[in-house]
């Protein structure tokens, strides 16, 4: 049985997930579709592709509701300005300016998991280092103005989330209350 694709142009109905952002971008160089979207060159290509967008929402999910289980009250998706880049932050506890970003082991270049597929590799390779780069460029413009940030593979098991970003909170508050 032939499974079907989504039209890359198909709106997510919430929340933005990194994969949403990266198929809305447009692209140069490989293969780009009228759409701005490569042709996937295979139904695995496909099913890589779709595995990893649903992983990643699922990730959030899983380590909000162990945040929310633990009694950590949070925003989401928190739009954050600093140094001339904007960035939505997975999970933000603004007060304690503790930013965390929940990272797709392929979007964003694990070293344990990442890797680029092997068609249209041109394309992919340049689109993950481009969200690599800019990972960086966010953590600096993100430090320069008080934050902390904190990433977490999408491999961690949620309760280990859970755990790091409880640690990352309790060393925020203890700067904090330093000062
Ligand atoms: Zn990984």
């Amino acid at each position: 049985m032939r499974v079907s694709v989504p039209a890359p142009s198909t709106p997510r109905s919430r929340g933005i997930s990194k994969a949403g952002v990266i198929a809305a971008e447009s692209t140069q160089g490989g293969h780009p579709t009228p759409a701005g979207y490569p042709m996937p060159s295979s139904q695995a290509v496909t099913a890589v592709m779709r595995g990893n967008r649903r992983s990643d929402t699922g990730l959030e999910v899983r380590v909000r509701s162990e945040l929310h289980r633990r009694g950590f009250r949070f925003r989401k998706q928190l739009l954050i300005a600093a140094c001339g880049i904007r960035v939505r932050a997975d999970v933000a506890f603004p007060r304690q300016r503790l930013a965390i970003f929940l990272d797709g082991c392929f979007w964003h270049r694990c070293p344990e998991h990442g890797n680029s597929p092997r068609s249209n590799s041109a394309y992919w390779s340049a689109k993950l280092d481009r969200n690599v780069e800019r990972d960086l460029k966010v953590l600096a413009a993100l430090s320069s103005e008080g934050w902390r940030v904190l990433r977490i593979w999408e491999h961690v098991p949620a309760d280990l989330a859970a755990d790091q970003v409880q640690a990352a909170l309790t060393e925020c508050m203890a700067v904090a209350d330093a000062c």
